[in-house]
């Protein structure tokens, strides 16, 4: 099979986490007797750097162009003292938008091996955690209608959501707990807000075209407290824009390491923008202090969801668990008694475990 990937390092540690993915997903191919296909953009600050707009439109058609995206990430001290459009973050939202990104997915996995990051008392996370949070990206009140009055003493913002727009957000949680525990849980604050009992209604209507997954529904603030509580009770969590960029922080945050998770922002069909949850980490720019296996497993959920190839997926997961479980640790992950290695040999590391595994 051919993999056309759009691949944008970006700025700061981007350009040395991309290079430890590519290399993995070579050795994937070569393993499994795939083709890739490679086109390389500009985004951020290194696109302000050479032509003085964050996402220059060559970019937004590459990545049109190709099956899916590959990021790194952007920003930076540099180009701090740009505002507005100008910011090298505008290429992220902008991307979002041009590519139609609706559905974002952010796992929260806590490898036992690494349960001392997590802050959570060990009896509750015992055996690792393993969250999958899917959030609504292009609605709700992040694109609501807002506004200031004259005087400037009230504001407005306002949460609106379509039948539509959560029935496709809806079947992406439903398709993606089939492939795991069968189980969705639908968070919003239908006690309250209109916009949520709408939701709410539209996620049953759903869910009767997937007899064999349990759905739940919780009230935000319930979410958020039994998150901490007993996080082991979360499967696949499918919630609005709002709602989900502050539970996905706190799904995150639990896990204990922000250089260890992925995410993918998917169309309706297969097309995905693939990326680490963390950002540019300027004060590790190019030192080979940086941990890609946020990265490599953005890599495989990019084999998973844009090129269905599962066993592909299965075999970065797994390389990555092995490799963790051999004790190599980078800089972010390290404790005491553990080998530590930098971003290549993680990244080479990693890759040779996909050779050595047997294929099924
Ligand atoms: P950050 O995630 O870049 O860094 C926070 C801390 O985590 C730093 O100490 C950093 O060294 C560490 N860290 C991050 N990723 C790591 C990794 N893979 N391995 C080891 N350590 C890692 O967040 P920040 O410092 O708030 O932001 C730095 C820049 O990144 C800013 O310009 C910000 O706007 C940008 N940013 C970009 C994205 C993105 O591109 N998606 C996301 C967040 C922040």
């Amino acid at each position: 099979m051919k993999l056309k990937i759009a691949v944008i390092p970006g700025d700061g540690i981007g350009p040395d986490i991309i290079s430890e993915g590519l290399k993995v997903l070579g050795e994937v191919a070569m393993k499994f007797g795939h083709r890739l296909d490679f086109s390389f953009y500009l985004a951020g600050g290194s696109a302000l750097d050479a032509l003085n707009i964050p996402l220059p439109e060559s970019t937004i058609l590459g990545c049109k162009d190709a099956d899916a995206v590959l990021l790194g990430a952007v920003g930076g001290p540099k180009w701090d003292h740009l505002s507005g459009h100008l910011r090298p973050e505008q290429a992220l939202l902008g991307l979002r938008s041009a590519l139609g990104l609706f559905c974002n997915l952010r796992p929260a996995i806590l490898h036992p091996e690494l349960s001392s990051a997590c802050p959570l008392k060990e009896e509750l996370i015992e055996g690792g955690l393993d969250i999958m949070v899917v959030r609504e990206l292009t609605g709700g009140i992040y694109f609501g209608k807002r506004g200031i009055s004259e005087d400037g003493l009230s504001a407005y913002d306002t949460m609106s959501y379509s039948v539509s727009e959560v029935e496709r957000i809806a079947i992406k949680a439903f398709e993606i707990a089939m492939k795991r525990g069968k189980k969705v849980l639908s968070v919003d604050k239908a006690n309250i807000l209109e916009s949520s009992r709408l939701w709410r209604k539209t996620v049953e209507t759903v869910a009767k075209n997937y007899p064999e997954v349990t759905l739940s529904h919780m009230y935000v603030d319930n979410a958020a407290m039994q998150l901490v509580r007993n996080p082991r009770q979360f499967d696949v969590i499918v919630t609005t824009n709002m709602f989900g960029d502050i539970l996905s922080d706190e799904a995150s945050m639990i896990t204990g390491s922000i250089g260890m998770l992925p995410s993918a922002s998917l169309k309706e069909d297969n097309f995905g923008m693939y990326e680490p949850i963390h950002g540019s980490a300027p004060d590790i720019a190019g030192l080979d202090k940086a941990n890609p296996i946020a990265t490599i497993l953005s890599c495989a959920m990019m084999l998973r969801h844009s090129f269905h190839l599962e066993e592909e997926a299965a075999s970065v997961e797994k390389a990555v668990t092995t490799v963790l479980e051999k004790g190599y640790r980078t800089g972010d992950i390290y404790s005491k008694g553990m080998k530590s290695v930098g971003t290549k040999e993680m990244g080479s590391l990693i890759a040779q475990e996909i050779v050595n595994t047997n294929k099924k």
